[in-house]
């Protein structure tokens, strides 16, 4: 007799466990299989994923429910049952949550192959089928082998009972087949480049051993090349490899690359695709015939078996972590298989995260650097305009007066201009239009967050005042609410040029499918002067008659209520900036700002990514934040107010208390959230600070789990370890 240790496709609380089931006789299961158990009290009928199979009945168990059947598939093997615990250890997840990762999504209700009928001749007409009627579908079969089914040749006007005379006979005949509903399009062959000296330095180094690597390169010096490369040699040895972009690098221009390089030997696995793409491209890939992944973060979890190497590309964006359960970090789980296979992580980026390098300076990782630009092009001059001299000449629209004389002057000269407006998601800060300043908590020094009743508030430590009538370092009046949008942008550019043709691009125009494809092509073929976007336009685009590009705010990014506001932007104005100047005609960037002397901007004009590093380390080491701690956050919600403010009040004061025995850790809050409601529901959070290890955060949830036992139904939580947004 043998036993199966199981999972069962529920999501509750309880249920995130192991269930012991027996396997019947005549039944063979393995680990990582699908299988229908009988469930609970009233034996309902459900899925459930084999963890592990042993011989020994467990102890202290005397009747055993037995597996009801079993699906033909196994979705995982034993090696990637430790890597479930991990991660489920890891990120406070669910074993359900876990699983869910390593198959493809749409399983679990029930999706199968898409199939057809597809039609092959087999020999030549004879005897009394020798007829003109029978010839005729014969070779139209045989021209067409393998492609057609019965429906084409109605369709084309043969006699449907013909063909079923020919098939009877041995003629024809059927085969079942899995129709791939991605679709694979040929790309213009892209030829590989002779690397120059850094280049094939950077690939040498990251072959000669394994491990984790940090790719520092300004834009265009050639990263994607020695990526394109790494992943020659290795399929040469037959080894698989995935390559990780943020969502919005997943550009045609890209994807083009790639495909033109090396053909149909890949995958590209992103959030676009149906979930009939992704259940087939995940059978490519488990069948062998895909030796290369490119996607976002979800595409780590295909099933290669033979994977030796993951670049991860634009390492500092935050989309590499999960903001749903579970809520890992692609980073991470990449070093975790690289470490067990032997094989190279590549982190790649112009504007590494702080973090990452970090670990380079600590040589926890190795640092590879490309210093010069891969083709001849310059990178583009950079100038700040202090916009509060703007103010001081009368001057109150969005546009600087330099900025609107070079709009002017490529208007006339038919080159394309890109606007940015570093806008992500709220800005709510307050600041004095005159002299720069910001109203900032003086626990945290993060912006605080205006709310209508006139107060301030710190959404971190929960701090409040009340808002001045004048600005306290120069006593200006000017201090308003900062807040500006790209329609507005829109609108002002149509004033000042009703002749130019301007397009928009951001999360509302870019709703439909094909749209970003449209307007990017729109773009490409000259048919728009102005593109005005946010965050979605800041990478990826290479446009050769691009030599201006206005930075609207800088000051929307740089008071992100957020640890990480000054890091984002020197990301996004290098990013941006990567945007001008890449065909023969040099490109001009201009930063507008009311704080044209912070360290961020000032760095990101003069492309110095180590001035920039070296001060901000600073920060986050006086401030003892990340990479000198870990954020746990907390996040409670519920439609009830008062329930949910009197309960966080309690947990608090408990979490607080069990806090005591650790003096390295702090707990912030509890406080409402900056975004205090969403779809009915209020909104608190708790920060807990310092040196949190996996077994801290593992009791902290304990702990929270059981004090909420109670109220669990009303009250939700959710809690993220070194979360990439705090809202
Ligand atoms: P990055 O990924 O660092 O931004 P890319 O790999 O996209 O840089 O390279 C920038 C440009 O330089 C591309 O047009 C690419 O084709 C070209 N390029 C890269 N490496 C070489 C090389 N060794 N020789 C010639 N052109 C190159
Ligand atoms: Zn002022
Ligand atoms: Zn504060």
């Amino acid at each position: 007799m043998s036993y199966a240790g199981i999972v069962v496709n529920n999501e509750a609380l309880s249920m995130d466990r192991i269930f012991t089931y027996s396997v019947p006789e005549n039944m063979r299961v393995s680990v990582g299989q699908r299988v229908k158990v009988s469930f609970g009290q009233g034996n309902k009928r459900i899925d459930g994923f084999v963890m592990r199979i042993s011989e020994e009945a467990p102890e202290g168990v005397s009747r055993l429910k037995e597996i009801q059947s079993a699906y033909p598939e196994t979705y995982f093997d034993e090696d990637q049952v430790e890597f479930i615990e991990t991660l489920r250890k890891k990120y406070l997840a669910s074993y359900l949550d876990v699983i869910k990762l390593l198959i493809p999504r749409g399983i679990l209700s029930g999706m199968k192959y898409k199939t057809s009928e597809k039609l092959y001749y087999v020999k030549e007409a004879e005897g009394r089928y020798d007829k003109m009627q029978y010839r005729a579908i014969l070779d139209h079969v045989k021209a067409n082998q393998g492609k057609l089914i019965k429906a084409d040749l109605s369709k084309a006007g043969f006699s449907v009972s013909s063909v079923n005379t020919l098939l009877k006979h041995g003629f024809l005949s059927v085969m079942s087949e899995n129709d791939y509903r991605y679709n694979i399009e040929e790309y213009e062959a892209y030829k590989a480049k002779n690397l120059n000296e850094e280049q094939r330095y950077a690939v040498e180094k990251i072959k000669s051993a394994p491990g984790t690597y940090l790719l520092h390169g300004i834009t265009g010096s050639g990263k994607t090349e020695v990526f394109l490369e790494l992943i020659r040699q290795n399929i040469e040895k037959g080894y698989d490899s995935i390559v990780l972009l943020p969502e919005i690098s997943l550009t045609p221009q890209m994807i083009e690359r790639f495909k033109g390089r090396f053909g149909k030997d890949i995958t590209i696995f992103h959030s676009r695709l149906s979930d009939g793409e992704r259940y087939d491209e995940w059978h490519r890939v488990r069948n062998g015939k895909v030796k290369i992944a490119i996607g976002a973060r979800s595409a780590l979890f295909l099933p290669f078996r033979n994977l030796k190497l993951v670049v991860i590309d634009e390492e500092h964006e935050s989309t590499y972590k999960s903001e749903m359960n579970p809520k890992y970090n692609a980073k991470e789980v990449a070093e975790h298989m690289m470490d067990k296979k032997a094989g190279q992580l590549v982190l790649a980026s112009a504007t590494p995260s702080v973090e990452s390098f970090h670990r380079a300076e600590k040589n926890e990782i190795e640092l590879i650097t490309l210093h010069n630009r891969a083709t001849s092009g310059v990178l583009p001059s950079m100038e700040i305009v202090d916009m509060r001299d703007e103010l001081m000449s009368g001057n109150r629209s969005i546009f600087s007066r330099t900025l609107l004389g070079k709009m002017k002057d490529r208007l006339d000269k038919k080159e394309q201009i890109i606007l940015f407006l570093n806008r992500r998601g709220f800005s709510t800060f307050v600041s004095c239009r005159s002299c720069g300043y910001v109203f900032k908590c003086e626990n945290c020094d993060i912006s605080m967050t205006h709310h209508r009743d006139n107060s301030l508030m710190c959404h971190q430590c929960g701090a409040r005042k009340h808002l001045p009538k004048t600005c306290p370092a120069c006593q200006s009046k000017y201090i308003k609410q900062f807040g500006t949008g790209t329609e507005k942008v829109e609108e002002s550019v149509r004033k000042f040029f009703p002749d130019a043709r301007v397009m928009r691009m951001d999360r509302d125009t870019t709703r439909q499918k094909n749209s970003y494809e449209l307007m990017y092509n729109d773009f490409k073929n000259n048919e728009c002067d102005i593109l005005i976007g946010t965050q979605m336009i800041s990478k990826g685009l290479d446009f050769k008659d691009v030599t201006l590009v206005g930075v609207l705010a800088a000051d929307l990014s740089l008071n992100m209520p957020d640890y990480r506001a000054s890091e984002k932007t020197f990301q996004l104005i290098t990013q941006v900036a990567g945007r001008a100047g890449r065909g023969d005609k040099p490109g001009e960037v201009i930063i507008q700002s009311y704080s044209p002397d912070n360290f961020a901007i000032t760095s990101a004009q003069s492309h110095n990514y180590k001035g920039f590093y070296k001060r901000e380390v600073e920060m986050r080491e006086a401030l003892n934040n990340p990479p000198f701690s870990r954020l746990f956050y907390l996040v409670f919600t519920s439609e009830k107010e008062e329930l949910l403010i009197k309960n966080i009040q309690s947990i608090g004061g408990v979490l607080r208390k069990h806090l005591t025995k650790y003096d390295n850790i702090i707990l912030l809050g509890p406080s409402p959230c900056i975004i205090s409601k969403i779809k009915n529901n209020y909104r608190w959070q708790v920060l807990i600070k310092g040196e949190i290890h996996d077994e801290t955060a593992l009791e902290i949830r304990n702990l929270i789990q059981d004090e909420m036992k109670s109220v669990y139904k009303d009250i939700k939580v959710s809690m993220d370890l070194n979360p990439n947004s705090m809202m």
